[in-house]
């Protein structure tokens, strides 16, 4: 289906232009340096598997990319390890429970069920192939770079303020590791962990790894095939199982489009084969999901008539 660029322009600004200072929701205040990004930021973009890229707004800030990276992740263990293994040692069905439950774990034997939760993030780190901390890192933030088609780098701010205050994600790599669920160190696995989520990036560069993930894999910007063509439709199912935390299933519902949210006010929505759309600001909702990105995100695909189980 070819891309109407000048109506996805107008999609993108009327986004941005209706939804931007909308009211409601308050910064991630556990992780202290996510409570001090200023709250009235607010950024969309679309970025299209042929590389055309239109953005609004604050586009170009930079922000952490917390459990969005976890997509990244798990894009890398399907390279290493396959999605047969994936979906046995992690899962693939929403935890029904909150990102960092506990009581999830608990229910399900130490099966994390998802990827894209805290327990099973840390797994999935545990299941890529490492000779050491350092390149077990190394291998993770060159994922996330060739996604985004840009050298991504931790924020030590950030990082600081995370690996400070891990305490409950120490915790259940511990409990993952008890039931036999972990597969290196758990304390590498949680640190590792921590610095994945505390790499900066643009809107633009997230509509990027978007675009990427929409275009099986191949990067528009880069034009590098970054992961196996036919691994992308696992990215995209386990985003639609769990990717906008308790909000997963509504947006399913009413937006029909795989996505990833972090709380650090990032979202990306995913229209395979077309483009990825990413929007940032870092009010959010209880669930933990941007209130304006949601917002923006949806509009830009509802104004474009994309909803996966509408075709
Ligand atoms: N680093 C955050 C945590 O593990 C990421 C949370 C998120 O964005 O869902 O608590």
């Amino acid at each position: 289906m070819a891309i109407d660029i000048k109506a996805l322009k107008e999609a993108v600004q009327s986004a941005y232009a209706q939804h931007h200072a909308a009211p409601g929701g308050e910064n991630a205040s556990y992780i202290p340096y996510l409570a001090n990004v200023p709250s009235t930021l607010s950024g969309v973009a679309a970025v299209t598997v042929d590389g055309d890229i239109v953005a609004a707004g604050d586009s170009d800030f930079q922000f952490a990319i917390e459990s969005i990276s976890k997509v990244c992740t798990l894009a890398l263990a399907l390279e290493d390890v396959g999605p047969d293994a994936v979906q046995d040692k992690i899962g693939a069905d929403p935890t029904g429970l909150p990102f960092n439950s506990v009581m999830a774990l608990e229910l399900h034997e130490g099966k994390p069920l998802s990827p894209l939760v805290n327990a099973g993030a840390m797994a999935t780190v545990s299941l890529v192939k490492a000779s050491s901390v350092e390149d077990r890192w190394s291998r993770i933030l060159g994922m996330q770079s060739q996604l985004a088609g840009a050298q991504l780098a931790l924020s030590d701010d950030v990082n600081h303020s995370e690996q400070t205050t891990n305490f409950h994600n120490r915790a259940i790599a511990w409990l993952l590791s008890s039931a036999g669920s972990m597969y290196c160190d758990p304390m590498e696995a949680c640190d590792v962990y921590t610095r994945q989520c505390s790499t900066l990036l643009t809107t633009v560069q997230l509509a990027t790894m978007g675009a990427t993930l929409a275009g099986k894999g191949r990067n528009p910007l880069s034009k590098l095939q970054v992961m196996k063509p036919a691994h992308t439709r696992y990215v995209l199912a386990e985003m639609t199982m769990e990717g906008m935390y308790g909000r997963s299933g509504d947006w399913a519902y009413t937006v029909g489009l795989p996505a990833k949210s972090g709380v650090g006010g990032g979202i990306l929505t995913i229209v395979p084969g077309l483009m990825g759309i990413a929007a940032f600001s870092p009010p959010l909702d209880p669930t933990g999901n941007s209130v304006r990105g949601q917002l923006m995100a949806a509009a830009v695909a509802q104004t474009m008539g994309y909803n996966l189980y509408a075709a």
